[in-house]
Formats: C-alpha cells, sequence, structure tokens
C-alpha cells in the first residue's frame, strides 16, 4: 500500500511537534517557579528566629502550592479531554440552577473589587449536556470575567434558545482583549500580557479546557471584546 504524504500533512506534523514540545517546557516551567519559590521559603525559614515573620513565608508558600495545586487539576481535565477517553453523559440539566451554584462557589473572588453576578438565564430552561463539564465550562468563564473585570464591575450570564441548538453567553464589563490576542486565548498556556496575569493568578489553561468541553458536546465558543469596555464569551451547543 503506498501512501501520498501531502506537503500540507507535513507542516501539520511539524506545527504539532512544535506544539508538543512547547507544552512540556511551559509546563516545567510553570512548576518550576512554584518550587524554586517554596525552596526559598523553607531555606528563609531555616535562617528566621523570629516566629512573627514565619507567618508570612507560610503564607506565600500556601499560595505557590495552591497555584501548583490548579495547574495539575487543569492539566488532568485537559488531558483526559483531549485523550477523548472520556465520555459525554449528557442529561437535562436546569442551566439557572447551575449558574447560581457556579455563582456561589465563586463569591469569594468579587469581594475585593465589589464585583456583582447576575443570572438571567430563564428559570425555565433545560439543556442536555454533561453537568459536570458543562459546569466546569461554565466555571472557567465566569472566573474570568470576574478576573479580569474592574472595580464595581458586572458579570452577566444568558442564554438564548435557537431552532437547533443554545446560545450561552457570559458577559463581562471588564479590561477587555486586545484584537492580535483574539485568535489565541483559547489555546494552550496562552495568556495576554504575562504580567497582568500573574498577578490575578491563574494557568492559561482555562479557556482550552472550555473549548474541548464544547466541542465534545459538538459545539463552538467564540468571543467579542473591546479594550477597556469588556468581553462577552458565546458558547453554542447543538440540542
Ligand atoms: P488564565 O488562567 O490566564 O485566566 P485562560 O485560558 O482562562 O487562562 O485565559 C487566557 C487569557 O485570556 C488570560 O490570561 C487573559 O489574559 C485573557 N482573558 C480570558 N478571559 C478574559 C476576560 N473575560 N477578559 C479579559 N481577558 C480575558
Amino acid at each position: 500500500e503506498t501512501k501520498i504524504i501531502h506537503l500540507q500533512d507535513i507542516t501539520m506534523i511539524e506545527v504539532y511537534k512544535q506544539a508538543k514540545k512547547d507544552f512540556v517546557s511551559n509546563v516545567s516551567h510553570e512548576l518550576k517557579t512554584p518550587l524554586a519559590v517554596l525552596k526559598a521559603v523553607i531555606e528563609t525559614l531555616e535562617n528566621e528566629d523570629n516566629p512573627k515573620n514565619a507567618g508570612i513565608f507560610l503564607e506565600k508558600a500556601k499560595n505557590r502550592i495552591d497555584q501548583m495545586d490548579s495547574l495539575i487539576n487543569d492539566l488532568l481535565i485537559l488531558a483526559k479531554l483531549e485523550s477523548k477517553e472520556e465520555n459525554i453523559n449528557k442529561e437535562l440539566v436546569n442551566l439557572y440552577n447551575l449558574v447560581e451554584n457556579i455563582f456561589e462557589d465563586l463569591k469569594h473572588l468579587t469581594l475585593d473589587k465589589k464585583v456583582s453576578l447576575i443570572n438571567e438565564v430563564d428559570k425555565n430552561l433545560y439543556i442536555n449536556v454533561d453537568e459536570q463539564k458543562f459546569k466546569i465550562l461554565v466555571k472557567n468563564l465566569v472566573e474570568n470575567a470576574i478576573k479580569y473585570n474592574k472595580e464595581y464591575g458586572k458579570v452577566i450570564v444568558k442564554a438564548k434558545e435557537k431552532d437547533n441548538s443554545f446560545i450561552l453567553s457570559v458577559k463581562d464589563t471588564g479590561i477587555g482583549i486586545p484584537k492580535e490576542s483574539l485568535p489565541l486565548i483559547f489555546e494552550r498556556f496562552y495568556r495576554v500580557d504575562k504580567s497582568r496575569s500573574r498577578e490575578v493568578g491563574g494557568t492559561g489553561l482555562g479557556l482550552s479546557i472550555v473549548k474541548h468541553i464544547a466541542e465534545a458536546h459538538k459545539g463552538k465558543v467564540w468571543v467579542e471584546s473591546k479594550i477597556g469596555e469588556g468581553s462577552t464569551f458565546y458558547v453554542e451547543i447543538p440540542k
């Protein structure tokens, strides 16, 4: 059997190889940074006689452990989704209640900037999705909408029914996304402005997980955004 390999295929293989290399080096880097901080904290504590100062260092250590923990969690979710070994177990889910649960889980993140969370989903809307995975999807979008918001900003979740699908939207009144970053934000590890993003914390994997979950439901995601005004993420899932 002869197989013809097209130039286009070779390019795709090279792109894939490079992406894999980048992925491994990104993960290594993202794990090494908090580890280095942990090591420095332990070394400082060894030489620290004043127990009052210890609390500050232990707090720093705890934050870095949380950071590694969420990275590893996100990696595990992503690995399962990408291997497609995970089945989609659809059931009828009340979207209003799902959004309320997520708001409850994320309330603590809104306190600093006094962001309000607004659920405008119809209380009678039931959608046919994998509840656990769809919750991860919506949670990631709402979390970003809070994290990248402004003081007294708003997060509004809505859903619209079409003939053969429904569209969920998560709108924020936050900082917005630069035009040149829009095609990249769903890529693994891509973060707009690393220094700004580091401040708010995150792994750069959230939107990649969102995209995978939407695609596992045969759906799609897109975003509209204006710098300084805010962003709206859309997820369309066929019925
Ligand atoms: P992260 O862990 O950095 O939040 P994501 O994959 O969830 O990773 O998002 C990728 C990048 O896209 C973020 O670092 C951020 O710069 C940008 N981004 C995502 N959501 C929003 C939003 N609602 N408003 C502004 N920027 C956003």
